[in-house]
């Protein structure tokens, strides 16, 4: 700004204290991009940007925005950012932050970058035996037998053994923010736990890297995708495309020829990939093609890694970006390609907390406003994108089959109600398979539906199951740790000896985990070796996936986590044990869910030359989403469904919106959402024609009727989950063709001042495009 522009605009100009960053953190595109993901998804604005930034630079600059308050001289953005950013801080740190400011605004060096973390470790003294039998779990008892008087340590260290090294945050965060520092001083000086340096997480030098195995020819319908692609990709205009093929049919070939050709144009690319589970996969093979131009970003790596990865593609070092979901902020300049992998995968938007953005639309904006091309690659599109390209404003190409000859696998649905036992974890259908596979020497995939695993401790006197005391769920029960754990805030506990609700001695797990399959597995097939993967194993999952493909084991049991993108040519059987167990949930997208997951598994089976079965085990042999995945076809599945949400008035026919009220206090939860929803609902005039609400906004007199303004409130009601962390929860689902006007109302929504004084932790969250609703 020149001096005579300021002087006729009347603005005072101050002089420059120090330059934080030679280049600004975030470049104008980031800033186009945050701006819009804040708008389309209702997110605080500086929430966004916050998402964008690597921790190492947050810190930096609210360092130097706490200094800078010791100035007394903000703007009111500036202090709102600070209020946000004091708000969990004690008073005492921001008073000796004001005191030392300028020491503050001294750039951070690396080595401080370090990360300290608190593991457990066995007391140097411990009786004889324990030498000898080396039972850390017997030592870890007599540990928290010396810490009975002292049950807040007792936790931390329970915490500390169940999950591993953990840093001091994480362990404020699931202590529902009371500061550990006390137990763990306490629990040092008795040699129970000690610090230690962040660990290494997988970066790009430790992963393997294979080497191009064999020069590819691409088939048919490759080569036919790909010379749409360049067309594209020659035009040098935005192009959004939806690739959909069959696990196997070679997208990742596409992905890594795309890649190719952006980077020899000159330009950079972003692979997004739904879990961190699948990035060394992905990274291998892109690794192997571009090995010096590849970043990784996901939430495995340490704040210092993340910074490095940042910092250089940044400084465009690194021109190819793999990542999870916020990947698709990464400060990627002059990017040609956009990649969502699995585009249909629910991770990819961010439920909690703000901002709840959906990465799939981030990426697709992203890849618009910088005239790129635009993948969505699936074997199973959600029905929204399917629809979309119906309609045309997606390209769809299609993959049919696996190129090298592979053959799609049979598959067989096993109806569990003709079985004689119906506690039975295996049918005899899928026991004889598993007999004739195994003779073999092939290996077999065992799967658990990813939420139908849950192992209460329910007492038999009373039939009340052993509940969270945070939350309004039944605590998981994990045989291998003997602890219960709430899957919704981290509690973690013993068993109690007697029931709460009765004292009956009576607790029995009930439900059917990973653990009780590998059990009844190993009552079936005592000389197989197995191994088990879910969130709760505590060995390194790729160490795992790796000893299962250099055929360590020869049956895999586990959840989710090994029906994706896993390629392992010797499986040749997959079982599904509960194939039908998604469909229970209260979700829209039960259905659609239920089908993907079990085509997606489907396709572990017979990757290589070797024949593959699938056998589903059900219940529910005739429901529309199991006859489609058993027949693998996807039109069947989609004409139906579209059809469904048509009638229902959901997505993709409309959008949706959840508002969730929530406080300690169930009464003012309660009181807030219905003052909510009759203000909300006096916003809206009923039409005499046809019954339904319109949006009456106050500069559009004539929105009367118009079909755009159609609002639909369903609720106030409870919460599916009624008590999160101690807090009670009321929602109301907003739905509106019309996507402006729900956002509109979304607005008015999060300014909707609640006249309650009663709680001043009354709090109202907003998710645009929820999931699992
Ligand atoms: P998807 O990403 O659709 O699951 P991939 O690209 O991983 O499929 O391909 C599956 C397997 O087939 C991989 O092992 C890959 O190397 C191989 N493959 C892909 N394209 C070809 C081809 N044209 N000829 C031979 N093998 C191929
Ligand atoms: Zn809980
Ligand atoms: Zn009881």
């Amino acid at each position: 700004v020149s001096d005579r522009h300021s002087m006729e605009a009347g603005v005072q100009i101050k002089a420059i204290i120090d330059l934080l960053d030679q280049s600004p953190v975030l470049s104008p595109e980031q800033v186009a991009l945050g701006l819009w993901t804040a708008k389309r998804f209702l997110s605080p604005i500086y929430l966004v940007f916050e998402a964008m930034l690597p921790a190492y630079i947050r810190q930096k600059l609210e360092r130097v925005l706490v200094g800078q308050a010791g100035t007394g001289d903000l703007d009111a953005r500036t202090k709102s950012f600070l209020d946000y950013l004091q708000t969990p801080r004690t008073e005492k740190k921001i008073k000796g932050a004001f005191s030392d400011w300028q020491a503050l605004l001294a750039p951070l060096e690396e080595e401080k970058l370090v990360q300290w973390r608190w593991q457990y470790t066995e007391p140097k003294e411990k009786p004889l035996a324990l030498y000898l039998a080396d039972l850390s779990e017997e030592a870890f008892k007599l540990a928290e037998q010396d810490l009975a008087r002292a049950p807040r340590q007792q936790a931390t260290l329970l915490a500390l053994f169940t999950d591993g090294p953990q840093t001091a945050s994480q362990l404020r965060h699931r202590f529902g923010g009371t500061n550990p520092h006390a137990s763990l001083s306490a629990l040092m000086k008795k040699g129970y736990v000690r610090k230690e340096e962040s660990y290494q997480a997988a970066t790009i030098h430790s992963a393997q890297v294979t080497p191009p195995a064999r020069e590819i020819t691409l088939s048919e319908g490759q080569a036919q995708v790909m010379a749409a692609l360049e067309r594209s990709l020659a035009a040098g205009t935005f192009a959004s495309f939806l690739l959909q093929g069959i696990t196997g049919s070679g997208k990742t070939e596409i992905y890594i020829r795309s890649v190719a050709r952006v980077l020899a144009k000159g330009q950079t690319a972003l692979v997004l990939i739904p879990e961190i589970s699948l990035t060394k996969q992905m990274l291998s093979r892109f690794a192997a093609q571009f090995p010096d131009d590849i970043a990784i970003l996901h939430s495995g790596l340490t704040d210092k890694e993340r910074y490095q990865q940042w910092r250089d593609i940044k400084a465009g070092k690194r021109r190819v970006v793999i990542g999870t979901r916020s990947a698709v902020f990464a400060p990627l300049e002059n990017l040609g390609l956009v990649i969502i992998d699995e585009g249909h995968d629910g991770a990819y938007k961010q439920t909690e907390p703000d901002p709840r953005y959906h990465a799939h639309t981030v990426a697709e904006k992203r890849a618009q406003m910088n005239q790129a091309l635009f993948i969505s690659g699936s074997a199973t599109p959600s029905v929204d994108l399917a629809y979309r390209a119906d309609a045309g404003s997606i390209t769809r190409l299609s993959l049919h089959e696996r190129p090298g000859g592979a053959n799609p696998p049979t598959v067989q649905v096993c109806d569990l109600r003709r079985e004689l036992d119906p506690r039975q974890v295996f049918s005899d259908q899928l026991i004889q398979a598993l007999k004739e596979r195994l003779a073999l020497g092939d290996q077999a995939l065992l799967y658990m539906n990813r939420r139908g695993y849950a192992t209460a401790l329910v007492c038999d006197e009373c039939g009340e199951a052993i509940l969270c005391p945070h939350c309004d769920v039944a605590l998981t029960y994990h045989k291998n740790k003997g602890v219960l754990r709430c899957h919704y805030c981290d509690f973690v506990s013993r068993p109690p000896a007697t029931c709460p609700n009765c004292q009956s001695d009576q607790l029995n797990h009930r439900g059917m985990g990973t653990e009780q399959v590998e059990q009844a597995f190993h009552a079936l097939f005592p000389e197989v070796k197995s191994l088990r993967l879910d969130s709760d194993t505590s060995r390194d999952q790729g160490e795992i996936l790796r000893a299962f493909q250099k055929g360590e084991a020869q049956v895999l049991i586990g959840t989710q986590m090994i029906a994706k993108g896993l390629d392992f040519p010797n499986i040749t059987l997959t079982g599904v044990l509960n194939a039908d167990l998604g469909l229970y949930l209260p979700d829209y997208r039960a259905a659609e869910r239920t089908f993907q997951e079990l085509t997606q598994v489907a396709g572990r089976a017979g990757r290589g030359d070797k024949p593959g079965l699938v056998i589903f085990q059900t219940r529910q042999p005739d429901h529309p989403s199991l006859v489609a995945a058993s027949a693998q076809d996807y039109d069947m599945f989609y004409n139906h469904e579209i059809e469904v949400r048509r009638m229902i008035d959901y997505p993709p026919f409309t959008h949706l919106m959840q508002v969730v009220v929530s406080d300690g206090d169930r009464l003012v939860a309660e009181e807030a959402i219905h003052a909510l929803a009759r203000d909300l609902k006096a916003l809206t005039k009923v039409s005499a024609k046809d019954g339904e609400r319109y949006v009456q906004l106050a500069n559009d007199p004539d929105s009367r009727d118009r079909p755009d303004r159609r609002l639909i409130i369903l609720g106030p009601s409870p919460a599916p989950l009624e008590r999160v962390r101690n807090r009670w929860r009321y929602q109301m689902i907003l739905k509106a063709a019309h996507l402006p006007t729900l956002l509109t109302v979304g607005i008015w929504c999060r300014n909707y001042r609640f006249s309650s004084r009663k709680s001043k932790s009354l709090r109202l969250t907003v998710d645009v495009d929820p999931e699992n609703i």
